[in-house]
């Protein structure tokens, strides 16, 4: 079996695993082409910067000081099985597993259910904007039967999405929303789009990213769907 392969570590965050310190390594590789991607040195599948040895041994310092360790991209799922047992080996250490996913490969998400603690799943856009924004219009799809396959498990998640106004409008908000409440998401973030590189024809204005947020009565009907809900600015 191959190894797997890391493009990028982050030792210490407050924000990545609810309630717990964690590190989170980053994956090459991902199926989708996001038009506001920011880790586009990720998205190729390529060989990792990082041992994987060694990352496991440098964890072994860190337990007793971290609680978590998330795996990220890219997407992480990409690399399949190799993934799966690379987590298995952090948890065997005590710490909790999270994943930060777009949903793209729910059979590899099903093998990985039993090793995994939470997840975040991203949910770009309405299905009929999926691939615009991602390049492949099979994604949102995939990314409701891996949301199905999480709720299975009854294990803790959420749910985000990131506001590109290019691609995503109050009205898409919401409907995005009442999708995930009739599905039974329990918990609900809602992202602020910063762009990381735009050209001169999708350029956006600080007021549109803004709208989301600026809306109260979008807010609190957004707010009343949910048991929580994040507005992440
Ligand atoms: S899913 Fe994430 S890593 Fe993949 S292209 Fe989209 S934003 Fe980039």
């Amino acid at each position: 079996m191959h190894e797997i392969q890391i493009g990028g570590l982050v030792s210490f965050t407050t924000i990545d695993y609810p309630g717990k310190l964690a590190a989170v390594l980053f994956l090459t590789g991902c199926p989708l082409r996001c038009a506001y991607c920011s880790n586009t040195n990720l998205i190729n599948v390529r060989d990792g910067e990082y041992d994987p040895a060694k990352v496991l041994e440098w964890l072994g310092t860190r337990v007793g000081k971290l609680e978590a360790v998330v795996f990220s991209g890219g997407e992480a799922l990409m690399q399949g099985d190799v993934v799966i047992e690379y987590m298995r080996r952090v948890r065997q250490l005590g710490f909790a597993i999270g994943l930060h996913t777009n949903g793209f490969y729910p059979d590899t998400l099903a093998r990985a259910a039993d090793t995994v603690d939470w997840i975040g799943m991203d949910y770009k856009t309405t299905r009929n904007k999926y691939a615009d924004l991602v390049g492949q219009n099979i994604a949102h799809d995939h990314m409701i039967r891996s949301l199905a396959v999480w709720q299975s498990t009854g294990k803790d998640y959420e749910v985000r999405i990131t506001c590109d106004p290019r691609f995503v409008t109050k009205m898409d908000l919401m409907e995005i929303a009442n999708d995930l409440h009739s599905r039974g998401v329990k918990n609900f973030a809602v992202q602020k789009y910063i762009p990381y590189y735009e050209d001169e024809a999708n350029t956006t204005t600080p007021d549109q990213r803004a709208q989301f947020f600026n809306d109260d009565n979008l807010r609190n009907t957004i707010n009343k769907l949910f048991d929580s809900v994040t507005w992440r600015e």
